[in-house]
């Protein structure tokens, strides 16, 4: 046999090195490969190199996966805070921002490309904050001034501190502006309404104990149960008024389908102007002259869609109220008129004692009078514009109020045209012609 059994040796060296080059090749492809871990390029290998490039593949493709879908997940949770209304801050174990969203950015003043992992204590300024971060309770929420805060628009946020997870602090901002102003309003009421109501209460009481203690003539007697009913009435008057305004406030906005005759609500209050008129003068000298549209102009303004009592309501109250901040001898003048655009304006003129401007945009608030002595005199409760305010917006119209003081004010409702229907222009344009123009003096209208 040719080479004998030492060709063979040699053969079998010669095969089993190239076998261990070939192994050596295709394992080094592997690990190249694995080196730059993209499993689109993963080498196509027969045998045990095969299945660990293989598997190795699948293992890089689900990890792959798992990280993408846990970005995906981060991504919607950030943009989830990111749509809070609150304003979110992250914070790691030694106080530094670690994540942000928008509303904590308005609240705090950060900036994101700035303010990134800034310790939340050199960026928040406020004692308030600081005493709150150092104290390390943070059982409570602290309230602070926004960082947008101006003394004409304050703006006041809760804010609180979470620690979760390895020392880690999730921060939650909340305006609460809109919320403390509510609870001031409402401490005010009802600090206004206890004012009201004792006041007269405490006049009472005192005659009551003179009646039970004093020996009293007749006329003595008359003249006390007198003054009693004045007060009895004041606050009957404070809680009828409470009490339409809580109505107002409560029910459902007036709708379209129950009509009322212009010309009713204009009659009504003409009425009362007159009646309330004669109690006020009924010793004086002088008395109002009160100017109403003739019968045919009340007719001819048609009807308007809303609530009968609510309407009257505002309709009365302002021209009440012209009577009586109007002195005996002074005029009231109202009318209707129809516009261009088919709105149509109630407008109550009178040539009493005017509102200083600075008065005017406060006049709708409850309670809130410019002279007190005169309001009370007259049988006010302070809640009269407040009530008007509330009517006319739930029928969708609008208040406008000018005045000069020492010479009068105008009120004028100026009603949308999807409330009327079937007035007479032509009628109602012919006598506004008549009337002189109600506005001559006043200063430009404030819409309230
Ligand atoms: P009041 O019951 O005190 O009249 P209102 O809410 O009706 O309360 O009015 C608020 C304040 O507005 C009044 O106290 C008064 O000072 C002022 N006011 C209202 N109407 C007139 C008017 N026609 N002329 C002058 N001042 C008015």
């Amino acid at each position: 046999m040719e080479g004998g059994p030492w060709g063979a040796i040699a053969g079998a060296g010669v095969a089993t090195w190239v076998w261990f080059i070939w192994d050596f090749w295709r394992g080094s492809r592997v690990l190249r490969w694995l080196r730059q871990g993209d499993p689109q390029t993963a080498p196509s290998l027969r045998g045990m190199w095969g299945e660990a490039a293989d598997r190795a593949r699948r293992l890089i493709r689900q990890a792959d996966h798992q990280i993408r879908a846990s970005d995906a997940r981060l991504h919607d949770i950030l943009s989830a805070l990111q749509a809070s209304p609150n304003g979110v801050v992250l914070l790691d174990e030694e106080g530094h921002i670690e994540w942000c969203n928008q509303m904590a950015e308005a609240h705090f003043g950060f900036d994101v490309g700035r303010d990134l992992m800034q310790t939340v204590g050199n960026l928040v300024r406020d004692p308030d904050f600081t005493r709150y971060y150092n104290a390390q309770n943070f059982s409570r929420p602290v309230a602070l001034q926004g960082r947008s805060s101006t003394t004409a628009r304050p703006v006041r946020i809760s804010v609180q501190l979470h620690p979760y997870g390895d020392g880690r602090k999730l921060l939650l901002s909340q305006d609460i502006t809109a919320l403390e102003q509510a609870e001031a309003m409402r401490r005010d009421f009802v600090a206004n309404v206890s004012h009201e109501i004792r006041t007269p209460l405490t006049v009472l009481t005192g005659f009551v104990e003179t009646l039970q203690t004093l020996p009293l003539t007749d006329d003595e007697r008359q003249r006390y149960l007198g003054m009693m009913s004045q007060q009895a009435a004041r606050m009957q008057s404070v809680v009828l008024d409470l009490l339409t305004l809580s109505r107002l406030e409560g029910s459902p906005l007036p709708g379209m389908s129950d009509w009322v005759p212009v010309e009713a609500l204009l009659k009504r209050s003409e009425e009362e102007a007159r009646g309330l008129s004669a109690t006020l003068t009924v010793n004086q000298q002088k008395h109002h002259e009160i100017i109403f549209p003739p019968v045919e102009t009340m007719r001819a303004a048609g009807q308007i869609a809303g609530i009968v009592a609510e309407l009257q309501s505002a309709l009365s109250n302002l021209v009440n109220n012209a009577v009586r901040y109007t002195p005996a001898g002074g005029r009231i003048t109202v009318c209707w008129d129809m516009l261009d655009n088919g709105n149509a304006r109630f407008v109550v003129t009178d040539t009493g004692v005017g509102i200083a401007p600075e008065h005017i945009p406060r006049l709708t608030e409850r309670f809130y009078r410019v002279d007190r002595s005169r309001s009370r005199e007259t049988g006010g409760t302070g809640l009269g514009l407040a009530i008007v305010k509330h009517a006319v917006q739930r029928h969708g119209a609008t208040l406008q109020i000018s005045s000069v003081v020492g010479k009068g004010s105008t009120f004028a409702v100026e009603f949308p045209a999807m409330r009327l229907r079937g007035a007479q222009p032509q009628v109602l344009k012919s006598q506004i012609a008549l009337q002189a123009p109600h506005n001559a003096s006043a200063h430009e209208p404030a819409a309230l």
